[in-house]
C-alpha cells in the first residue's frame, strides 16, 4: 500500500529550455505535500530542471543503457542518472519496446542495472489492440512481468495499455481495474505491495474515474504533462481522492 499517491510526468521528446523553465515554476508553485510527483525530462533538460525544482517534485529520466561506462554511443547510463539527480527512470516505455525494437531480455538487464545504481525504476507494460484483440493481453503481460523479481524492489510499475496512449481512448475502468488486479495477482510474495500506476491518454477530465480505481496508485501522464494547468489538475484530483 502506498500512502502517497504517484503522478509521473512523462515528458518524452518535447520542450526546450525556455518552455521547460516556465513548466516548472508553474509546477513547483503548485506542488505541494500529498503526492508524489515525479517529472521525467529529455535527458537535455535534466541538468537545469534539477537545479529549479522544488522539494516536493522529484526527478527521473525516461530510458538508459545497462553499462556503466564505456563505447556506447549516445548512450546514457545509470550512474550518469544518478551523478545529475535523477531518482527515477522510465524502463520499458512502449515506445521503447515498439519502435527502438527492445525486448524483455534486454529490458531485465537494464532494470538490474538501474537498481544497482540506485535508481527507482517505472517499469512499463503494456498490450497493443491487436494483441488485445486476438486475446494475447494476459500471455503479454505475463511475459513482461516476469522479468521482475523481489531482489529488484523498489519499483513501480505502469500499466499502459498501448492502443491508449496519445489516443484520447482510455480503457474503460472495469477492465483497467481487472488488468491491475491481473498484475497485483502475478506480483507474489513481496512484490505484492508494488504500486501499480496507469498510464495511457490521462487528462483531468477522466482523472477522477481512474483515481477513484483502489488498485490504481497514480499515474504516468504524457501530453497533459505538457501544460501546468492540466498536469496540476490531475495531482489534485488523486490527492483528493486518495486521502479521502
Ligand atoms: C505515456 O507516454 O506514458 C503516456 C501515458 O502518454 P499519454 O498520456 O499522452 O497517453
Amino acid at each position: 500500500m502506498i500512502d502517497k499517491p504517484i503522478i509521473a510526468a512523462n515528458w518524452k521528446m518535447n520542450l526546450k529550455k525556455g518552455d521547460s523553465t516556465k513548466l516548472i515554476d508553474n509546477l513547483n508553485n503548485s506542488c505541494g505535500e500529498g503526492a508524489n510527483v515525479i517529472v521525467l525530462p529529455p535527458f537535455t533538460l535534466l541538468d537545469s530542471i534539477k537545479s529549479k525544482l522544488g522539494n516536493n517534485i522529484a526527478l527521473g529520466a525516461q530510458n538508459c543503457y545497462y553499462k556503466n561506462y564505456g563505447a556506447y554511443t549516445g548512450e546514457i547510463s545509470p550512474v550518469q542518472l544518478i551523478d545529475i539527480g535523477c531518482k527515477y527512470v522510465i524502463i520499458g516505455h512502449s515506445e521503447r519496446r515498439h519502435i527502438f525494437g527492445e525486448d524483455n531480455k534486454l529490458l531485465s538487464k537494464k532494470l538490474t542495472a538501474a537498481r544497482k545504481a540506485g535508481l527507482i525504476p517505472i517499469y512499463c507494460i503494456g498490450e497493443t489492440l491487436e494483441e488485445r484483440e486476438t486475446g494475447k493481453k494476459e500471455m503479454v503481460l505475463s511475459m513482461q512481468i516476469n522479468i521482475l523479481r523481489e531482489e529488484l524492489m523498489p519499483f513501480i510499475v505502469a500499466y499502459e495499455p498501448i492502443w491508449a496512449i496519445g489516443t484520447g481512448k482510455i480503457a474503460d475502468i472495469k477492465t483497467i481495474e481487472q488488468t491491475h488486479s491481473f498484475i497485483r495477482d502475478k506480483l507474489s510474495g513481496q512484490m505484492a505491495d508494488v504500486p501499480i500506476i496507469y498510464g495511457g491518454s490521462v487528462k483531468p477530465e477522466n482523472a477522477y474515474e481512474i483515481a477513484s480505481c483502489d488498485r490504481i496508485d497514480g499515474a504516468l501522464v504524457g501530453g497533459a504533462s505538457l501544460n501546468a494547468n492540466q498536469f496540476i489538475k490531475i495531482i489534485n484530483i488523486f490527492k483528493e481522492v486518495k486521502t479521502c
